[in-house]
């Protein structure tokens, strides 16, 4: 993927790389290990487990401080990046809010951190995984999970690690037009297996909005794809599917308890996304293939 206008502006973006909150850090890291230990290898996860997991963890309201001038500018070409990533993604979706949708597009913020931080969805850990907060509007992301993208899922090349943010993205996109509250809503009056169904159909969703971002990128002369760039993004959506990750987890899988898709399932949104960059063709909530 090269660049062919990179828009750099940090007017929406909160750089907390090497910066925490002294001690407070090592209870959130000690307990988060513990509660996400297995889905510590899920990308994008999904709001409200990211709500669910981190309640258990009370943050403070202290101000957060450099604690590790060392790593201020730690990952600085992949925040570039990321940043351009994330700039691209919102003047897409300010366009399509603007021309289709006949909306007000509001940006979100994109919050780099080190370790741990905290967001209004509660504290997070870097082993969460790329998430966004819907009660504040940030996506957060530790950088370092790129390297673990391509070292252990064995996803490598810009348009993987571009396929991260503007599903994150996609996620806001959907909290913009309420669906994530509409979802919201069935939360605790029905099964878990539904409630996993709803939530494969959001994160398949939020796939199909980052393939979209995918081709407008490219019509509005952003970015520009090079060969190998499908099959990097393709390599990270299969390895993101929960088949992927339950099998090299546990050796077997549990579709029950998919709750983001199979990696066929999120490859195939993302793809659809991308080839037609309509909009309207993204309701994974009413496709017969999924009901
Ligand atoms: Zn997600």
């Amino acid at each position: 993927m090269k660049w062919i206008n990179r828009n750099d502006s940090e007017a929406n973006y909160e750089d907390r790389r090497g910066r925490g909150r002294g001690k407070r850090n090592a209870a959130v890291g000690g307990l988060g290990a513990i509660v996400i230990a297995v889905i510590a290898l899920l990308l994008g996860q999904d709001p409200f487990q990211a709500v669910n997991m981190v309640n258990s963890v009370v943050p403070d309201q202290s101000t957060e401080v450099i604690t590790d001038p060392s790593r201020v500018n730690e990952n600085e070409e992949l925040k570039v990046f990321t940043l351009g990533v994330f700039n691209s993604a919102n003047d897409v979706w300010s366009e399509i809010f603007r021309t289709q949708l006949q909306q007000n597009y509001v940006k979100p913020t994109l919050v780099t951190f080190t370790d741990a931080t905290v967001s209004e969805c509660g504290g997070a850990t870097a082993s969460v995984g790329p998430f966004y907060c819907p009660a504040d509007q940030k996506m957060y992301i530790d950088l370092n999970f790129f390297h673990q993208l391509r070292s252990e899922f064995g996803a490598k090349g810009d348009l993987a690690m571009a396929y991260v943010t503007a599903h994150e993205v996609g996620h806001h996109v959907q909290h913009l037009l309420g669906i994530i509250n509409q979802v919201n809503q069935y939360r605790g009056k029905i099964s878990e297996r539904e409630q996993n169904r709803l939530n494969v159909k959001l994160e398949l969703q939020a796939d199909f909005l980052a393939g979209v971002w995918v081709y407008h990128a490219q019509k509005m002369n952003m970015i520009q794809l090079e060969p190998g760039d499908l099959e990097s993004a393709i390599s990270a959506t299969t390895a993101v599917g929960d088949d992927t990750i339950q099998k090299r987890s546990m050796g077997y899988s549990v579709p029950d308890s998919f709750t983001h898709g199979t990696a066929a399932q999120r490859t195939y949104w993302f793809r659809k996304g991308m080839q037609t960059g309509d909009i309207s063709q993204g309701d994974t909530f009413n496709d017969p293939s999924l009901n």
